[in-house]
């Protein structure tokens, strides 16, 4: 038996796996197990084309495996419809990508009300709440501008503000300071640093070995194969 740290699985995979058909097919996960608890703050690191935004899209319910299954705080989702994975996603988890996927020429504020749009939140309550989290993100001050109008780091704490919005239990970050000069970068960790502390659980992707340091657990794949250190030591 494996124990996973933290507290109870956010994420469980029971021998995911997933192949694109091709030809030629490409393994892009192998089949893994993986846990990942409650309040951990997990790094993945792997080369280009290794399967790390695999991984993160199927914890994410972007993509389902091809086998395996996959249970999100305990909840199996295999052969969900869309529309539950969609509600799921919803409900449970936050994105943020390398490359913002912001509307450009929606002010900051607009841009974390519109993440609440397809919740039935109230329009007041959408406009103070996207206040506060503007504020507990550091932006606030910015809250009027729109992304054309900010700097690469102003532009990644708004789309965390988006992604915390509706308070999911899970965030996961695609390589989220790939676009960001490394002062810059080391801010938006110490953002997720103060989110893990107040007892958030993340997932980010990196290819820097700079980034991985903020995690207290890496995970490395390479070539659809994942390597987790949890999986080698016994159990305590
Ligand atoms: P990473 O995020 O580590 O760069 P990805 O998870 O995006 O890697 O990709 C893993 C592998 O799957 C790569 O070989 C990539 O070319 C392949 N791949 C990704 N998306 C598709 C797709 N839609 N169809 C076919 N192959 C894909
Ligand atoms: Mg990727």
């Amino acid at each position: 038996m494996t124990r996973s740290p933290g507290g109870p699985p956010v994420i469980e995979f029971r021998a995911v796996e997933l192949t694109y058909p091709g030809p030629p097919a490409v393994h892009a996960l192998r089949p893994c197990d993986l846990r990942i608890g409650s309040g951990e703050f997990i790094t993945v690191m792997g080369p280009s084309g290794s399967g790390k935004s695999t991984l993160l899209n199927i914890a994410g319910l972007l993509d389902t495996p091809t086998r395996g299954r996959y249970l999100l705080n305990g909840i199996d989702t295999q052969a969900m419809s869309a529309s539950r994975l969609a509600a799921l996603r919803g409900e449970h988890i936050g994105f943020v990508f390398q490359a913002f996927h912001l509307l450009p020429h929606r002010s900051a504020q607009e841009n974390v009300e519109l993440a609440m749009l397809y919740q039935s939140v109230p329009r007041r309550q959408r406009r103070m709440r996207a206040a506060a989290v503007l504020e507990r993100v550091g932006i606030s001050h910015r809250a009027a501008a729109p992304p054309t109008q900010m700097s690469g780091g102003e532009r990644q704490r708004v789309a965390v503000a988006r992604a915390l919005v509706a308070e999911p239990s899970l965030l996961l970050c695609d390589e989220p300071t790939g676009n960001l000069d490394s002062a810059t970068a080391e801010s938006l960790l110490e953002l997720l640093d103060t989110l893990h502390r107040d007892g958030m659980t993340i997932v980010v992707i990196t290819h820097d070995g700079q980034v991985a340091e903020h995690g207290h657990r890496t995970i490395t794949i390479r070539d659809g194969v994942l390597s987790d250190p949890t999986r080698h030591r016994g159990a305590r």
